[in-house]
């Protein structure tokens, strides 16, 4: 998973990946998908002879089934898209969060936070919008471009101190609820490098 020295990394730099990965691990989000919440998906969609063991199993079974597909044939995981004009959108497992981002930020051509945001959210289910922001903070392209900076990101430029404020993971989560409660104390200070 590492990018080849021929290329110009944007994204997937080792210190960005790791700096990520501890973004990761300190900011916690029932909203991501670990490689374990994937298998759990696909058993629930794939095997009739697991039974819920209490209510709660039950409503999640019930919500899995009704909200996502396994395509056996393909092994890809998705939701499907319900109203015209949407898209299927592939389950991210966190593993993946970085290079999914680094796919679709390159090519969109390296646009902003809420266009590369749109991007994401219309076709992959896993990835938070702080997500894409932390690792869009860090490109490469766009830090040596001053004209590939979102227009609104211009306030926040000149007070970094205020970034870890933003309430990121309040903003265009639609009609998932809320879950910021484990990041309110840590913030990303922590994180190496920073
Ligand atoms: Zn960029």
């Amino acid at each position: 998973m590492t990018s080849t020295p021929s290329t110009f990394p944007a994204l997937l730099t080792p210190t960005i990946s790791a700096s990520f990965q501890q973004y990761l691990c300190d900011n916690p989000n029932s909203r991501r998908v670990s490689q374990a919440d994937k298998e759990a998906l696909i058993e629930w969609l794939t095997n009739p002879h697991k039974r819920p063991l209490s209510q709660k199993e039950f409503s999640r079974r019930n919500y899995v089934r009704k909200t996502f597909v396994w395509n056996e044939k393909t092994q890809h995981l998705f939701i499907a898209a319900t109203a015209v004009g949407d898209k299927d959108r592939t389950v991210v497992t966190e593993d993946m969060i970085a290079d999914v981002v680094d796919f679709v930020h390159k090519g969109n051509g390296h646009a902003g936070w809420d266009a590369t945001w749109k991007d994401v959210s219309n076709l992959y289910y896993g990835i938070l919008r702080s997500d894409v922001i932390f690792l869009l903070k860090r490109c490469q392209i766009c830090a040596s471009n001053p004209s590939k900076r979102p227009k609104g990101s211009a306030a926040i430029m000149r007070s970094p101190q205020l970034v870890d404020q933003e309430p990121e993971n309040s903003v265009n989560t639609g009609s998932m609820r809320y879950d910021i409660s484990d990041c309110n104390s840590s913030g990303n200070n922590i994180c190496p490098g920073e």
